[in-house]
């Protein structure tokens, strides 16, 4: 785990500024990804490759938005080899298996044209299971981040600091135990499983995890660097070594300045940014999906107990407005999941007919319901016609 330095620093907080921007510097260069799906540092290019051939893969790793990039890996299926090749490029990584020279610090002119040819040059051949593994470990942390509030963001952190200190402890304590051969202080809770306990996250990684909430998610804390923009504002730069670590910062920015959630759509499940899209729906599509059938739905549930209204018998009918009876009969039938207005009930009973004439629909209307119509708007375009 993480070593302790062991210098001693004196830290006084001097001021807390309420409106420091705060920028995500990576370089815009890709990241070596090998067969276990580890990040290798940086490469620079070799003398050889033209300089326009660098400046243009540059450029668009220069462009990168993290937030729609952080987005897509939410939703990321990691069968689908296609769309996974598809992130592995837009996210900056190439991989290892496509370099000239496999441990190399350059990449070749050879390696610029393999990654010219869209995605990075990843192919569904180069996603290794140790990648998709790893990777997957991560998305499931983000997604679990991304959704918590603000609130359970902070004990989460906290559970976080907990269990380094209890990994660490508990391997010490493993380690006398078997110096001293003392069996007793072996009988231990593990902290890994006791972490993911706490947070009721049993089926997520407690390292990958652990570190995404105290740290990078690959180191425990980056170098910041505090300047003073062109136009004399102070600003704070964070410095990412690899897209994972800029996707992770990402989430702690936006869990500690903004208000911005993952949301799982109501209606395909897909994960979403609620601020860019709608509320409970990722697209104005799901929405009128999800409307719609609710809507047929209820009309449905209406129209069945308007049949049963119309079986009762008539001393339970007596003093009773069919509609509020309706209402009544629905809210039992679905155990409070539809709570209906009886005007609403009203409207649907009166117009039923008529709408569904129009859109050509096969029903049967409940006598009483046609009776209904049949003095309104039906009736009236009968007339015209
Ligand atoms: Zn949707």
């Amino acid at each position: 785990m993480q070593t302790h330095v062991q210098n001693a620093y004196s830290e006084k907080a001097l001021l807390a500024f309420p409106n420091v921007r705060v920028r995500l510097r990576s370089a815009a260069l890709p990241i070596v990804l090998s067969e276990d799906g580890t990040e290798n540092g940086l490469l620079g290019f070799h003398w050889k490759v033209q300089e326009r051939e660098r400046t243009k893969l540059m450029s668009v790793l220069e462009r990168r938005d993290w937030r729609s990039i952080r987005t897509t890996l939410l939703n990321l299926d990691f069968n689908n080899l296609d769309s996974v090749c598809e992130w592995l490029g837009s996210a900056g990584y190439v991989a290892q298996a496509i370099l000239e020279i496999p441990n190399s610090i350059a990449f070749t002119p050879g390696d610029v044209k393999r990654m010219a040819s869209g995605n990075l040059g990843w192919w569904p051949e180069f996603v290794t299971s140790g990648i998709r593994d790893r990777l997957e470990k991560y998305r499931d942390a983000f997604r679990w981040m991304m959704q918590r509030n603000e609130r359970q963001f902070r004990k989460d952190i906290k559970a976080a600091h907990e269990y380094r200190t209890a990994h660490y402890e508990t391997a010490q304590a493993t380690a006398n135990a078997i110096l001293s051969d003392n069996p007793r202080t072996l009988r231990l809770r593990d902290p890994a499983k006791a972490f993911l306990e706490d947070l009721r996250a049993p089926n997520l990684d407690a390292n990958v995890l652990g570190l995404a909430l105290r740290g990078t998610g690959v180191s425990e804390g980056l170098p910041v660097h505090l300047y003073w923009d062109s136009k004399g504002f102070p600003a704070i730069a964070a410095r990412c070594g690899s897209p994972l670590e800029a996707l992770c910062i990402s989430i702690h920015i936006d869990r500690n300045f903004s208000q911005r959630q993952a949301v799982k759509c109501v209606q395909c499940g897909k994960w979403f940014d609620p601020i860019r899209g709608r509320d409970r729906f990722c697209s104005a599509r799901c929405r009128n999906f999800f409307l719609t059938t609710e809507r047929r739905k209820k009309i449905s549930l209406v129209k069945q107990a308007a049949q049963d209204w119309t079986v009762l018998p008539t001393h339970k009918k007596a003093n009773r407005d069919r509609a509020e009876w309706i209402v009544a009969q629905v809210s039992k039938q679905t155990a409070g999941e539809y709570a209906l207005e009886p005007s609403w009930v009203r409207k649907v009973l009166g117009t039923s007919a008529s709408k569904s004439h129009r859109a050509g629909e096969q029903y049967n209307p409940a006598p009483i319901a046609k009776a209904v119509t049949m003095g309104g708007r039906v009736a009236k375009r009968a007339e015209r016609k």
